[in-house]
């Protein structure tokens, strides 16, 4: 995986490549057949340094360890541990977009104590850092940061403080309109065909509830196609009828309160098709309940 922005470094290994990826992130990234089975990474934050592997192979460690100094800081270890500790207020009910999409899963999560597990599949996470990178380059290059200012203004037109949510947004240039602050998505598309490059439903959706919830009327998405050379494609989405919009994103958080407060899983609409593993002949605590017409 190479994007143009991503620098290889002169370093020795037969199980990875060394690339920079921005002035504090680094990427080793296994070479074919290397048997290193996973890439891996560090951050350079200043006085620590934070290292992420997968790689699964004692030796592979043993390169990336020269590539590198691991400090193990106490101090910092447990100022993360009180500011996370501090930050779990229980009793505040707070959402994500994901819950949004498929309320019922967080129902069986929430409710009936299932635990799906952790679900990490690294590939799409290091296209989607790589992407990122590049959109920041990007706002770098064109000056379409948004300022402090609009930052605040962005923060405070928030519909719904149920909702947690990532701030991912620019300065979309329009000629004769000026500047508009629109959210954006970065995405991983999976097709290796250029006939089915397309923003998926779930994507749209994640951005309407995005749209949905700050009041607005559009948004970007962008999606890397690694089976398609690394192309990125750039759509841009109108949702015509905004109000509609902002009301479904209240309805649905009202809907999932409820339904949590009531043990009563019957107030929640189905999760989306394309979310529900029974269609996939996977099994789900609630397939029983659920049915899709
Ligand atoms: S069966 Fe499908 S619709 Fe029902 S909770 Fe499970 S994933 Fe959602």
């Amino acid at each position: 995986m190479t994007f143009d922005f991503v620098k290889k470094l002169d370093f020795s290994s037969e199980f990875f490549d060394l690339y920079k990826l921005s002035e504090s992130a680094y990427a080793a990234i296994s070479k074919e057949n290397s048997g290193m089975g996973g890439n891996a990474g560090f951050i350079d934050i200043g006085d620590y340094l934070i290292m992420i592997d997968t790689t699964g192979n004692v030796d592979a460690g043993k390169d990336l360890k020269k590539a590198i100094t691991i400090i193990y800081d106490d101090t910092f270890t447990q100022q993360l541990e009180q500011a996370r500790k501090s930050s779990q207020e229980k009793d505040v009910f707070c959402l994500t977009i994901y819950n949004l999409i498929a309320p019922r899963k967080h129902y069986i999560q929430n409710i009936l104590g299932y635990d799906p597990g952790f679900y990490s599949d690294t590939l799409t996470d290091e296209y989607k850092s790589c992407l990122t990178i590049g959109v920041n380059k990007l706002k770098d290059t064109l000056n379409i940061f948004l300022n402090q200012e609009q930052r605040s203004i962005i923060k405070n037109s928030k519909e719904d403080h149920r909702i947690l949510i990532g701030f991912r947004w620019l300065n979309y240039k329009q000629s004769g309109k000026g500047d508009q602050q629109i959210p954006y998505i970065i995405k991983v598309g999976k097709t290796s065909s250029k006939r089915y490059m397309r923003a998926s439903p779930y994507h749209i959706a994640e951005l309407g509830i995005i749209c949905g919830l700050y009041k607005k009327t559009n948004g970007l998405i962008f999606i890397v196609y690694p089976n398609l050379n690394n192309l990125i494609m750039t759509y841009k989405v109108d949702f015509k009828r905004q109000r509609e919009l902002s009301r479904i994103v209240k309805k649905n958080v009202d809907n999932i309160e409820n339904s949590e407060k009531n043990k009563d899983v019957s107030l929640l609409p189905l999760c989306e098709k394309f979310q529900c593993p029974v269609y996939k002949g996977e099994s789900c605590p609630l397939e029983h309940e659920c049915f899709h017409s």
